[in-house]
């Protein structure tokens, strides 16, 4: 447990000691709940909060002790009850308080024993007692181990009312009324019934919350995975088939689909990340329970596993940092139940693992010749490709329940919704678009000058070094390191000079030295540069020079900037002007490059007019044709605005074929979210593979994409904003990886924010700010008025401010994370 020294210890105390009598005389700790035993979400929750643990229970005393905790039964015959086996803690107990919890009532708050603990310091009580705002739950209970004579002598006369007990001491009642589902028990069959339907909450267990866990159904929790919303596939062999390799194959395919990966694998025994003497090591030794490494490349978190069993996987999967959580594959845990792809090597020696492993849902060998049955499939070990394709499209047919095109058509979503389960994290849509898309071909070769902004279709190599030549970084005197002054000051005979582009002939030679200037190749001989400050006039053709300098000194050497053969430029990287410069000084006339992306878009809506025209009652300028147009031209892409057209079923359906048919991507704005008039979905529905999505994001709630023929196609809202900020989250980094462009995410930044923002958590808000240096800081502002509709707090902000899902209402002073607009210098 985290606290100072100074507080007190505390041992948990499970009471899983009761008869059971309203289960059938079930012992109830040992109920499950979603394939484990009660007891088993008590430990977890309670661990962190503890010192020690103790399990008090009355029989099944083997079973418990699996859980390697003491486990302790009353000394009181005849299941006595709750303060029976208190007595019997406090006996044992080698802290100076217990912590009493049922062990019927899974779900105990992360904060539980902190709260009870500050409440009984805060009031100078003896001991403290959980209320859930009716009445008092007196099993859930911090109680000073000192109080045993008082209990015992109360035991003694027979008494085994609790709250009689406690009528005798200093008692604080802390309110838990926030938290109510930690008191959700199981004392009938049907709380047990009722009980299953819950989703567990994943530890540490939320604080507060009278809300329901959030309980999306997932698919990913078929395989006992439950509360794990995340697609994980694992890659299992006997050792020596190449699980390892496989992996490191599939992973960069994956990666450049778009994914981001989380990679577990389960270790050996004594899992070693650091070694004796580095600082972690000396933590960990001297008893931290973790240890977080971090720095700005990386980070590691080492936990220390107390319970001495091998971690399940669901365990580890509660580590998993969901930014970087696209897809988790996972290396070893064989006996888990998630879908496998098994690695077979015919040549190991080894039986086939898939016909005694149900989850093997593919095979990867060396041997195609092999006959599987129709539930795997077979794939090819030396075709990484059609693997990580495999696991592309097994993905997303996992991700796919979650969306279904009819009946998010029917669906009206509307901004007043709260975060409704059948809407997308922006992170999972995200992901969604990037998973396939693979760059625009062909290439195109270009003079040096034309490459501006197109992104390179292969790697520049230098054909030079640069510089070319050794030469000086200095105006001064070249000379012989081995000819340095030593302690005293020396004279040297000037034998010529050496200018850029005009060398000196002859060889420098001991005593000797060689006026030089600033990028003249070094003369034969000479390496080492004093630079003319440091020189005095001597006789006729002589220099003095002082002591204290070095070896080499002042001198650039071949290749230092770019060596001949390296990479200069990778492909995928978009030309900008300081690498036509670079390009230029290794004298490259002409590069390949990624034909620019072509992208057609039009505005839809019986009440947009086009400027010139006259707006009659209820019309509107159109304008985000203006805001794609400029948004576009940033990105380089070749342009196509085909104007506004009407909500009309013939004009909208000539227009998505025509655009489909000459543009690499087709965007639209308007009538993807409700409106009688808007026909576009019915259409779209018909001509392409588009997906209806609700985004839990404001504002851009509604997006349709998928494919119209072979254009990739976005069906951006309505609203001006909207467009925007859809525009900036999805379909910028899709239309640059579409480009080659391999640098496509964008740019955050972090910031003080100086405005109070409100905002709902469970979506992904963004407000236009204004960000600027202050004080040496970066600090934001947001930028006037917030309403979707409002466009000029766009034109004022420089930044999307990003408000995360998670997050609730920002204060001023809390640290917000930006997103420069690209246009805003
Ligand atoms: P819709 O998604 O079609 O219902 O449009 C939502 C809102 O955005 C309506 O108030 C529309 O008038 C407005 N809107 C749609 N398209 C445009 C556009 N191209 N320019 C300006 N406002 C638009
Ligand atoms: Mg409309």
């Amino acid at each position: 447990m985290t606290q100072a020294h100074s507080t007190p210890r505390i041992t948990g105390v499970i009471l899983a000691g009761g008869r059971g009598s309203r289960m059938g005389g079930q012992d109830k700790g040992l109920l499950e709940w979603h394939g484990r035993p009660l007891v088993a979400y008590l430990l977890e929750a309670l661990q962190p909060q503890v010192d020690a643990i103790l399990i008090n229970a009355n029989r099944n005393q083997a079973r418990y002790q699996q859980y390697h905790y003491p486990v302790i039964s009353d000394e009181l015959s005849d299941y006595q009850g709750p303060l029976a086996g208190f007595a019997a803690a406090m006996q044992a107990a080698q802290t100076d308080y217990i912590l009493t919890i049922p062990c019927d009532a899974p779900e105990l708050a992360a904060d539980t024993a902190a709260r009870l603990l500050a409440a009984l310091q805060g009031e100078q009580a003896e001991i403290a007692v959980a209320h859930d705002g009716e009445r008092l739950q007196p099993v859930h209970a911090l109680l000073p181990v000192s109080l045993l004579p008082s209990l015992q002598a109360f035991l003694a006369k027979g008494d085994r009312k609790i709250d009689l007990w406690y009528a005798q001491h200093r008692m604080a009642s802390v309110d838990f009324s926030d938290c109510r589902r930690m008191f959700r028990n199981i004392n009938t069959p049907q709380q047990q019934a009722e009980l299953a339907e819950k989703i567990p909450p994943s530890p540490p267990f939320a604080k507060g919350g009278t809300e329901e866990p959030r309980g999306i159904e997932s698919p990913f929790e078929k395989g006992g995975l439950r509360g794990i919303s995340l697609p994980v596939i694992g890659v299992c062999a006997w050792s020596g088939s190449g699980k390892t390799t496989l992996l490191t194959e599939v992973i960069p395919r994956l990666k450049f689909a778009g994914l981001r990966l989380t990679v577990i694998k389960h270790g050996h025994h004594n899992l070693e990340l650091d070694t004796p003497g580095k600082d972690s090591y000396r933590f960990r030794e001297a008893g931290a329970d973790q240890v977080v490494l971090a720095s700005r490349k990386r980070m590691a978190m080492m936990q220390e596993c107390k319970t001495q069993r091998e971690p399940e996987l669901v365990d580890v999967l509660r580590l998993v940092n969901r930014d970087c959580a696209d897809l988790v594959l996972v290396e070893g845990f064989k006996h888990t139940a998630i879908p496998k792809i098994e690695v077979y090597r015919p040549s190991v020696g080894k039986p086939l693992l898939y016909p005694n492993d149900s989850h093997v849902i593919a095979l990867a060998t060396d041997d195609m010749t092999l006959d599987v049955p129709a539930h795997v499939t077979k794939l090819d070990l030396n075709q990484p490709d059609s693997i990580a394709e495999f696991i592309l499209q097994w993905r997303t047919r996992q991700l796919a329940p979650i969306t279904n095109t009819n009946a998010t058509i029917r669906t009206a979503p509307s901004c007043a919704d709260a975060r409704d389960p059948s809407s997308l994290s922006i992170t999972e849509a995200r992901s969604r678009i990037m998973a396939n898309l693979q760059a625009v071909a062909p290439a195109l070769k270009r003079p040096l000058r034309d490459a501006l902004g197109q992104v390179l279709a292969q790697a520049v190599i230098s054909p030079l070094n640069v510089p070319n030549h050794v030469n000086s970084a200095m105006d001064g005197y070249a000379l012989r390191s081995d000819d340095l002054p030593g302690d005293d000051s020396r004279a040297y005979r000037v034998i010529g000079k050496a200018f850029a582009g005009q060398a000196f002939s002859g060889e420098c030679g001991k005593g000797e030295c060689v006026r030089i200037m600033t990028g003249a190749s070094m003369p034969v001989g000479t390496d080492a540069v004093v630079m003319q400050e440091h020189t005095e006039a001597g006789a006729e053709g002589y220099i003095r020079i002082g002591t204290g300098h070095r070896v080499g000194q002042n001198v650039r050497q071949a290749g230092e900037d770019i060596a001949q053969g390296s990479t200069v430029l990778p492909a995928g990287h978009r030309v900008n002007p300081a690498d036509l410069a670079v390009l230029a000084s290794l004298g490259i006339a002409e590069v390949s490059v990624i034909r620019p992306l072509r992208v057609a878009f039009f505005s839809t809506g019986d009440e947009l007019r086009s400027i010139g025209e006259t707006l009659a009652e209820g019309q509107v300028y159109d304008s985000n044709r203006y805001a794609l147009y400029g948004m576009l031209q940033q990105l380089n892409v070749e342009i196509l605005d085909m104007g506004v057209v009407r909500d009309d079923p013939a004009s909208l359906e000539t227009a998505l074929q025509q655009a489909a048919a000459t543009a690499d991507v087709v965007l639209t704005s308007g009538g993807v979210s409700v409106g009688e008039a808007d026909y576009i979905k019915g259409i779209l529905a018909k001509l392409g593979q588009i997906n209806f999505w609700k985004i839990a994001i404001k504002p851009g709630r509604p997006l349709a994409f998928g494919t119209l023929g072979k254009a990739l196609f976005f069906g951006l809202p309505g609203n001006p904003v909207a467009v925007m900020v859809t525009f900036l989250q999805f379909v910028q980094p899709a239309l640059l990886k579409l480009a080659g462009q391999t640098d496509y995410e964008p740019l955050l930044l972090d910031a003080i924010c100086q405005s109070r923002l409100k905002k709902q958590p469970g979506r992904t808000e963004f407000q236009r700010g204004v960000v600027r240096r202050e004080a040496g800081k970066l600090v934001v502002d947001k930028a006037g008025y917030q309403g979707s509709g409002v466009l000029s707090s766009m034109s004022k902000g420089n930044c999307l401010i990003i408000l995360p899902e998670e997050t609730a209402t920002v204060e001023l002073g809390d640290v917000v994370q930006v997103q420069v607009f690209g246009w805003s210098g």
